[in-house]
């Protein structure tokens, strides 16, 4: 059907751009696999092996073509005669990629939180739960592997209750459990569906069995509760006493999902192909199409926020100005780009969502944040295992563009008449650093051409060579997120690299104000040199960065050096005094200062501020600071002493212990610097029981003693 595909679904309200999200292990892969199966787009059902570890976890990813690893994949799916498309998003379930999922959350309009059935809520899905409240994104819940032994699907809804909302409530319940699952009562129609083959394609729709009809009955009434609680209608209907139509109920528990005072609940067993029919219909029944879709914008100046329903704002890139378009084709061009990739066969892929107007392929199209202009070579969209080439993308559509050139992740694409500037997409800034060398010394710029390929791909990982050493550094957000990355270079660019020990991403910065007076000055023979420069340092808070204040009076230092001062203090800021890391959160004033009318220029004054920094800074009581690490570890309850113990030597402030049934999930926080070989620590301390996850939190001063030893080594 290639070519014809794109045509199928026209009306932007046929739409759902969805995620499926969840924690490592839960199933999203699986899920989504069969979702693509039913959609008629992958023919054979493939399986992930049980006990896979984390690398053979991305290994089968890969190995299973496009379908998982595309940015964005788009199926069709048929519910009362209407055709829906749905365009799934990748969402990476992996713990150190959490940047990731915000992005993707960034570009989608609904999602599917996938749960492990034995184990409810895990550390992961309650963090990207969180992220997705953030972003106002309507979820259902879907509580898969009820075929397994241990799976208790009222026990992970209760989890879900306790822990993420009590607005969650089934909207199906199982019949049968484990090895005896083999069906799913609709609540909402009030009928049984029982599967009758190993694809669940043999459906029968029958009567609720009557032992079920008492638990049937109870749950319908909690989901009419809460629909009530949202629907004025319903409400009265209900208080009433009188009868709700399906069609009412429907009505209603849309409205709900979409408010974000409901979260269906929904179980199934995608391994065994129960239930994935059932959530790719609520899928379209329940959550937005993208022009119910709500977004928050908050003022830049005074942080208020305002909510917009159909309609995404934006600012002007030159005023700063509020605008905001509808989500229509008939408005003018605008999109965000949430990923890049480089494909073997095309080139570079840019994936963005078209949030109005349309764009063609062959045209010329303007990226605001940039301010560039480029060409929009080919316009491609992903499907289950083929890419599609096609003429025109508009309002709601996810595709990708071949060949942009200047463009990067979280840029505003749009029409340069008409232009706007959508929120743009923060990554964190790396916390570990790899050096690596190519195994085979002919393979240094194999090496370099991989890696600049990967850094495009992923924002949060980072390459770079050292000047002094020339040896490579890659950097990134975790051990694990690094040797990903590694094992990548293996498999696909076939270069084996050897690495030495991880180091942590220190910064240095200042804690007291100081004052500093650099001379510059050559003046024996031949032309000489000249800049004087008096300059305060102060601290700023964590996370601010830098500020230059220019509070030079009466042309003390001509108004054409100051630039040029600016720009030295920003280049001595990428080697700080203690250690060589990199300098921030610091505020540089330049109160006074000479000059000489022959010898400065704005090379003399950029040199004496590149110097005068670093003698400002130590003046100022410098100090290191380190990365924290948020660390979730989910134990059960024999081992947590023996982790929590751990943690503390590893100075690690336990934050919060929370009842996750058996097992408890601790949450700390504790160094980087301590936490290398942490996963196996932890396994050999729990028997392998622990599942830890664990992402960049903040930096923090190190204390007096261990910056002494960090350096100390250098
Ligand atoms: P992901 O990490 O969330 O993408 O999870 P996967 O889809 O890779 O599944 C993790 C493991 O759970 C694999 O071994 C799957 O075969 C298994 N799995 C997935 N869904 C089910 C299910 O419905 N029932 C059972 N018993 N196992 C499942």
């Amino acid at each position: 059907m290639a070519g014809t595909d794109y045509q199928l679904v026209k009306d932007i309200k046929l739409y759902r751009n969805i995620g499926i999200i969840a924690h490592v292990d839960a199933g999203k892969t699986t899920t989504t696999e069969r979702i693509l199966f039913y959609t008629g787009k992958k023919h054979k059902l493939g399986e992930v092996h049980e006990g896979a570890a984390e690398m053979d976890f991305m290994d089968q990813e890969r190995e299973r073509g496009i379908t998982i690893q595309s940015a964005a994949t788009t199926a069709f799916w048929k519910l009362n005669d209407e055709l829906y498309r749905i365009n799934i998003i990748d969402t990476p379930g992996h713990v150190d990629f959490t940047a990731e999922v915000e992005r993707s959350l960034r570009v989608l309009d609904g999602a599917v939180v996938v749960f492990d059935g034995k184990m409810g809520v895990e550390p992961q899905s309650s963090k990207v739960w969180f992220q997705a409240e953030k972003y106002l994104v309507p979820r259902i819940c879907y509580i898969n592997k009820l075929d397994n032994i241990g799976a208790d699907f009222y026990k992970s809804y209760e989890s879900i209750v306790e822990h993420l909302s009590d607005k969650a409530t089934p909207i199906n319940i199982p019949i049968g459990i484990e090895n005896d699952f083999n069906g799913l009562i609709d609540l909402v129609a009030m009928k049984a569906y029982i599967y009758h083959d190993e694809l669940g394609k043999d459906i029968e729709i029958t009567d609720i069995p009557s032992e079920y009809q008492t638990k049937a009955q109870e749950y319908r009434s909690k989901l009419i509760e809460l629909v009530a609680d949202a629907d004025d209608e319903i409400a009265m209907k209900y208080l009433e006493g009188e009868e709700i139509s399906e069609e009412e109920l429907v009505a209603g528990i849309r409205k709900a999902t979409l408010s974000m005072k409901l979260f269906p609940v929904l179980g199934g067993s995608s391994l065994k192909n129960k239930g994935v029919q059932i959530l790719l219909d609520n899928v379209c029944r329940y959550l937005p199409s993208p022009v119910e879709k709500d977004y928050i914008y908050v003022d830049p100046e005074t942080k208020e926020e305002k909510r917009f329903v159909g309609k995404i704002p934006g600012n002007h890139p030159k005023t700063n100005e509020l605008i905001t378009r509808e989500l229509s084709e008939n408005e003018s061009f605008c999109g965000l780009i949430f990923k890049l990739a480089v494909d073997q066969h095309v080139g570079n892929l840019a994936f963005f969502r078209v949030y109005s107007g349309k764009l063609k392929a062959g045209s010329y199209i303007y990226n605001s944040t940039s301010g560039t202009k480029e060409r929009v070579g080919r316009i491609v969209m992903m499907h289950a295992n083929s890419r599609e080439d096609i003429e025109e993308v508009r309002a709601g559509d996810i595709a990708a563009i071949v060949g942009l050139k200047s463009s990067m992740t979280g840029d505003t694409l749009c029409d340069e008449n008409n232009p706007i500037v959508l929120e743009g997409i923060d990554f964190p800034e790396p916390v570990v650093k790899f050096a690596i060398e190519p195994k085979t010394k002919s393979d240094h710029d194999k090496l370099a051409e991989a890696l600049a390929k990967l850094t495009s791909e992923d924002p949060t990982f980072k390459a770079q060579t050292d000047t002094e050493t020339g040896q490579v550094i890659i950097a990134g957000m975790g051990e694990l997120h690094l040797e990903i990355k590694i094992d990548i270079l293996k498999r696909e660019y076939k270069l084996e690299v050897n690495k030495g020990n991880p180091q942590v991403a220190y910064r240095e910065t200042v804690t007291t104000e100081a004052r500093h007076r650099e001379l510059l000055k050559k003046q024996s023979g031949g032309a000489g040199q000249y800049a004087d420069i008096d300059m305060i340092i102060r601290p700023l808070k964590r996370g601010e960065g830098y500020r230059f204040v220019d509070s030079i009076k009466g042309g003390a230092i001509p108004r054409e050096y100051i630039p040029a001062i600016d720009k030295g203090f920003r280049d001595s800021m990428n080697n700080g005094p203690l250690g060589g890391y990199p300098v921030v959160d610091i505020e540089m004033e330049i109160v006074d200062g000479t000059y000489h009318e022959v010898d400065s220029n704005t090379d003399t004054f950029k040199t004496a501020a590149f110097y005068g920094l670093k003698e400002a800074m130590k003046k100022a009581n410098p100090v290191l600071l380190e990365p924290i690490m948020l660390v979730n570890i989910n134990v059960p309850e024999e081992h947590v002493g023996a982790v929590t113990g751990y943690l503390s030597s590893k100075r690690g402030i336990i934050k919060n212990m929370i009842d996750r049934g058996k097992t408890k999930e601790i949450i700390a926080e504790a160094p980087l610097a301590e936490l290398f070989g942490y996963v196996s620590d932890l396994r050999n301390l729990t028997s392998g029981t622990a599942v830890p996850s664990m992402e960049p939190s903040h930096y923090q001063e190190v204390p007096k003693n261990i910056q002494e030893a960090v350096l100390g080594d250098k």
